[in-house]
């Protein structure tokens, strides 16, 4: 579904990215893990059209997309949960919600307002909060809503950066079955960057493992849990 093919992707005259290729097939959820500074958030940035690569190629649905410009990317399917969050703190979570959808034109009222409630369904705590401004939210709160903000442009892939960073370990958990469930409710194709990489593993089909601007390793993700490398370099050896 989505195919990345010897992409190096520049800042200035530093290299982040120096030849990644990896795939992301339907209904997948892929993990790619990696210490600070591998390139991860790079990688995500360079899919959804916010940097081009210099060399490579990146196809969607067998389309070449990395000369697309971010808007078109997201028309096409894909939407990014960018590190960090970054609600917007003086809109209502409802009206955060809504803007999620800008990408799809114009669609009737009746269809936003279901997929509202859908996203209410999946996440109960917005409904309740859905008139508190976006600055009021707990951190859990507002990496909810930045997921459910991603999900009402009804990408077919959500690319997540680092959703579990900063939150507390009970939040974690919440946050990564809500990202099964919406992987497996509504068929969502999952690219989760995590420096969490045993939670993100747990819950992953596959996963790659980035070094400083390459992948230096990737398989199932069950056979990445268990692999001596992995354990010692991320799990902390246990
Ligand atoms: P983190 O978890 O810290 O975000 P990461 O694996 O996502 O790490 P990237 O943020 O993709 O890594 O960074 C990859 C490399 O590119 C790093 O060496 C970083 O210093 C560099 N880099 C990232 N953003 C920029 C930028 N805007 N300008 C210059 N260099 C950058």
């Amino acid at each position: 579904m989505l195919e990345l093919q010897g992409v190096h992707t520049f800042y200035g005259p530093v290299e982040a990215l120096k030849g990644i290729s990896l795939t992301v097939r339907k209904g997948e959820i892929v993990a790619l893990l990696g210490a600070n500074g591998a390139g991860k958030s790079t990688t995500l940035r360079t899919i959804s059209g916010l940097v081009h690569p210099a060399q490579g190629s990146i196809l969607f649905e067998g389309q070449p997309i990395h000369r697309l410009p971010p808007e078109a990317i997201v028309r096409l399917g894909i939407s990014h949960v960018p590190e960090g969050r970054r609600v917007f703190p003086g809109l209502t979570v409802k009206e955060n919600l809504l803007l999620g959808a800008s990408n799809r034109g114009r669609v009737p009222r009746s269809e936003l307002e279901a997929d509202v409630r859908q996203m209410f369904r999946i996440f109960p705590d917005l409904e309740r909060l859905q008139d508190a401004l976006g600055w009021t939210l707990s951190g859990g709160q507002q990496q909810m809503l930045a997921i459910a903000r991603g999900l009402m442009a009804r990408p077919k892939v959500l690319l997540m950066d680092e959703p579990s960073l900063g939150l507390a370990p009970i939040i974690v958990q919440q946050v990564f079955h809500v990202i099964q469930e919406i992987n497996a409710s509504l068929g969502t194709t999952v690219l989760l960057v995590e420096q969490n990489a045993s939670m993100a593993l747990r819950i992953a089909h596959r996963g790659y493992v980035m070094e400083t601007g390459r992948i230096v390793l990737e398989g199932e993700a069950a056979d990445l849990l268990k692999d001596p490398e992995v354990r010692e370099a991320y799990l902390g050896g246990r």
